[in-house]
């Protein structure tokens, strides 16, 4: 099949399936762009609610007039002066498959037949349509009219003047498309699983609250939203689902492996915000707030910091704060001790512990050795701390581990050194690679499987993420801005720790881990 035009505006008529949540988002993007739109739902209350909905938001950018460029109807055979075809039904295989069965009969070649899916196989819907190399995925994110990623997914059977006339569609209507191959969650869906999927085990295993998790990965990581109040947002069965479908088209992949936190709260009907309560309780709690971050204080004595670089930019912070570095315990007004180091971890501790007044404070890097094996090396473990080194510098809030033999006045000391450098420390209990180094190199893992298997190119992955779901920096610039041995060195320890295929390392991670000339 060859397209003989392209879907420009002013000449092209979007047609769409499904009036809900993303069927009308879509509606209005396209109408912001100056296309016509058919937009069918076989439930009055739909359009009616998406007529209110288009209404609205247009006399809002004061384009009222642009209402007499959308039809809305019941009736499927009203698509049929369609130039492409968006379908955004409920999350159906079967039910999808059958649209797009009698689509192809409604709407024959060249019309263009997009999905909206999220997760399902865009092939498989493809193969219930006569022609299917004109079968796409046109996978856009909600709110629809705001957010600038489009996917367009490539079907096993997609020829490429489809591909090209999408992706000229969703430039026109002012998105950066990008393009992905057919694969399980494509790419943001996918990518984004150790988000949730993190969080949801580090709940599970009672190493912090869902409040402390979420504070440490907004505040500490820089991300917009914590996992779990982003899954509220989202909906905890939306989330749940495609975790599940993830996990079963992928054979059962345990990367993907649902929750039964998650399985629970459906279960309870606790879905999130549209629900009134998910994790948070909307009705009684309100929206979780900013938390106070503690002033900066001078500091005064000295501080002891092994060499080493699992804690990047803690040097100048120490500095600026006014303290005395040196790496060896010097003086009786030493006020801490930092082991940053990987290398010779047990040497660093076991001389700096031996050395030191038993009531100072040590703090020592547990984003690759598990914080009771170091323990078990110190005569004096009261004064351990567990460290999340690398994310110190770089958020407001920090992860530190309380060991089970911690001193009291040593917690105390712990505590108000690291507020005095205008941090909030979160203590939370023994884990392998904290919070934050834990879900971050997840991330940049699974991004590297994405990029490996041919989802997409490595700089699409980091533009689709920071589009698709506002992430700070793209997973894979972000492993590399770590350190990619760094980050093979905390998904060995979490792989280590947990003997589960997991945290098996990307063989490009690795690879990419061999290029770099720093050791760690
Ligand atoms: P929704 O429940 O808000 O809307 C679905 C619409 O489909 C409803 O209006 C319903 O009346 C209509 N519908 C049901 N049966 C139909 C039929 N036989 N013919 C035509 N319309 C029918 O769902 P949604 O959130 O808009 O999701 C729609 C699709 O978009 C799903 O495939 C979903 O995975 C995908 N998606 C959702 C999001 C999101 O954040 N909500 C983001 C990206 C993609």
């Amino acid at each position: 099949m060859t397209l003989t035009y392209d879907l420009k505006p002013g000449v092209t008529t979007i047609g769409i399936i499904g009036a809900g949540t993303m069927g009308s988002g879509i509606a209005l993007a396209a109408l912001y762009a100056g296309y016509d739109v058919i937009l069918q739902d076989p439930f009055g209350e739909a359009t009616d609610q998406a007529k209110e909905y288009l209404s609205k938001f247009l006399e809002k950018k004061g384009m009222g007039e642009h209402m007499e460029k959308v039809t809305f109807s019941d009736d499927m055979e009203d698509l049929a002066p369609a130039h492409i075809v968006i379908e955004a039904v409920v999350e159906h295989l079967n039910l999808k498959k059958d649209i797009f069965n009698r689509l192809d009969v409604i709407c024959p070649p060249p019309t263009i037949l997009a999905t909206n899916t999220s997760t399902l196989a865009v092939t498989e819907v493809a193969a219930a349509a006569g022609n299917p190399e004109r079968v796409i995925g046109m996978h856009f994110f909600n709110p629809a009219p705001i957010l600038k990623l489009v996917e367009v997914v490539k079907a096993g059977q997609t020829s490429q003047d489809v591909v090209d006339a999408v992706v000229g569609l969703a430039e026109y209507m002012q998105k950066t498309p990008v393009v992905t191959n057919d694969t399980p969650g494509f790419i943001v869906n996918r990518v984004a699983r150790p988000f949730y999927g993190e969080a949801l085990r580090l709940l599970g295993e009672g190493v912090a609250t869902y409040e402390e998790i979420d504070t440490i990965v907004q505040y500490g990581g820089g991300f917009r939203m914590g996992p779990f109040q982003l899954m509220d947002l989202i909906g905890i069965d939306v989330n749940a689902t495609a975790m599940q479908s993830m996990y079963e088209q992928s054979f059962g992949e345990p990367r993907y492996r649902p929750h039964w936190i998650q399985m629970q709260k459906m279960q309870a009907t606790h879905l999130g915000r549209k629900t009134g309560s998910g994790f948070y309780d909307y009705n009684k709690d309100g929206e979780p707030e900013r938390p106070q971050i503690p002033a900066a204080q001078a500091g005064n004595g000295q501080v002891v910091i092994s060499k080493g670089n699992w804690a990047p930019g803690l040097k100048p912070l120490l500095q600026s704060a006014g303290y005395e570095l040196h790496s060896i315990p010097q003086a009786a007004d030493t006020r801490a001790a930092f082991i940053v180091a990987r290398q010779k971890l047990r040497r660093r501790v076991e001389l700096i512990d031996e050395s030191l007044s038993p009531d100072v404070p040590m703090f020592v890097q547990t984003a690759t050795a598990p914080l009771s094996e170091i323990a078990a090396w110190m005569q004096h473990p009261q004064r351990l701390v567990g460290l999340d080194g690398l994310f110190f510098a770089f958020g407001e809030v920090v992860s530190l581990i309380t060991s089970p033999v911690m001193d009291e006045t040593v917690h105390q000391r712990s505590d108000d050194f690291i507020r005095g450098l205008s941090k909030l420390p979160i203590w939370i209990k023994e884990s392998p690679a904290l919070v934050l180094p834990r879900i971050i190199c997840q991330l940049v893992n699974e991004a590297a499987y994405a990029h490996l298997e041919g989802v997409a190119a490595a700089d699409e992955i980091d533009m689709a993420m920071q589009l698709g779901v506002n992430y700070p920096f793209g997973p894979l610039a972000w492993g590399k801005q770590l350190g990619y041995r760094r980050v093979v060195a905390v998904l060995e320890h979490l792989y280590r720790e947990y003997g589960e295929d997991r945290y098996r390392v990307c063989p490009l991670l690795r690879r990419w881990a061999r290029l770099e000339r720093t050791t760690v």
